[in-house]
């Protein structure tokens, strides 16, 4: 007889109707894969609240486990990279949208989707980071290839208090950056500044129809919301600039002009966490390991359990969750 672990399970009905319940596994429930983890923590992420709401189609198959990510140790496994014992991290690859995902307690995956657990950090340390963080390390890495140092000017991150925003401007301080991080939550301009950011502006200033090009205010940026924030930030970006666009959370549409591009050459650069391959993957861990202040991850996180996942998720949908949540995931052994 397989063990039983919680896991919570979204569900559709035959009118497509869309739930959410806790309940109760076996391994024998779980899909294909090559390796077994036993799941020691997540965190709720944007995509996270939108799967278990159901307000976007980001769950594609029923029922399914939601959880597009988690950090936890390997308990068996026929993939010759690990073995039992490793301590190990998983960002995408569809887990918690096609494949059943993190919300549980233990899940069954590709051995290559796997990326270690770096040197120094714990399981709670690398989903404080989450998807969340390791795509503002990707947004970053993607403006250095595009030539953006400090010396070029500041940066500007957007959607400043959430996740990938708080993980940006810690990640970006340390490495020398004068960050203005932009906020509808200007409540929160001491905690912005204590990650680092030298300015705080109002989210306003960057919501509204944007011009084609307005006065230079920055070398580039990570955008996290999109929309015309998205085209603020460009049609104010400053000559040869670089943006990199990772999320939506003011919406998927980009009401720009082609000028910031053709009158000013400003490069914007798409960043995808999901499918990214496994070399940028390991390159991105490896810079948070060295890039980011450990000791920033506590003001960044909220820990909660198990039975907080649900609640979060409306939460992060409403704009009230500040930094990033951890789940500690023993409640679902
Ligand atoms: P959070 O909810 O933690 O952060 C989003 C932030 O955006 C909020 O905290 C808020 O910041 C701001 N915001 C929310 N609503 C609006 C609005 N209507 N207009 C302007 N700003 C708004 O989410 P995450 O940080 O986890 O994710 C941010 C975005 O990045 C999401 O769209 C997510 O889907 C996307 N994402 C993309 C990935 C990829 O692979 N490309 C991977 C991970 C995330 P404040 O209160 O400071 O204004």
């Amino acid at each position: 007889m397989s063990e039983r672990f919680k896991a919570i399970l979204i569900s559709r009905d035959e009118e497509k109707r869309q739930s959410v319940a806790v309940t109760e596994l076996t391994e024998a429930d779980l899909m294909d894969g090559d390796v077994t983890v036993a799941v020691e923590a997540s965190t709720v992420n944007y995509k996270d609240g939108l799967a278990i709401t159901g307000r976007s189609p980001v769950v594609r198959r029923f029922p399914l486990v939601p959880g597009i990510d988690f950090a936890g140790t390997v308990v068996s496994s026929s993939n010759p990279d690990w073995k039992e014992g490793d301590k190990v991290i998983l960002n995408g690859w569809g887990t918690g949208e096609t494949h059943h995902g993190a919300y549980a307690g233990r899940s069954r995956v590709k051995g290559e989707w796997l990326v270690p657990l770096p040197e120094g950090m714990s399981v709670f340390d690398a989903m404080a980071v989450g998807t969340a963080g390791y795509t503002a390390m990707l947004s970053i890495m993607a403006l250095e290839r595009q030539g953006i140092t400090p010396a070029r000017g500041p940066l500007v991150v957007t959607g400043a208090a959430g996740g990938v925003g708080s993980v940006a401007i810690a990640i970006l301080a340390r490495l020398g950056y004068h960050v203005i991080a932009s906020t509808g939550r200007t409540s929160e301009e001491a905690y912005l500044k204590g990650l680092g950011a030298t300015e705080v502006i109002a989210r306003e200033e960057l919501s509204g129809p944007a011009k084609p090009l307005a006065k230079e205010r920055w070398a580039g940026g990570v955008d996290a919301v999109g929309s015309h924030t998205l085209a603020n930030v460009l049609s104010m970006t400053s000559y040869g600039g670089a943006v990199a666009a990772c999320g939506l959370a003011q919406g998927m549409d980009l009401p720009t002009s082609v000028a910031p591009f053709i009158l000013r050459g400003i490069s914007l650069l798409g960043i995808d966490s999901v499918m990214a391959p496994k070399a940028r993957r390991l390159e991105a861990w490896k810079r948070i390991s060295t890039d980011l202040d450990l000791g920033k991850l506590a003001a960044i996180s909220t820990r909660i359990g198990f039975d907080g996942i649900i609640g979060a998720a409306e939460s992060i949908l409403d704009g009230k969750i500040r930094g990033r949540v951890v789940i500690d995931m023993a409640g679902a052994k």
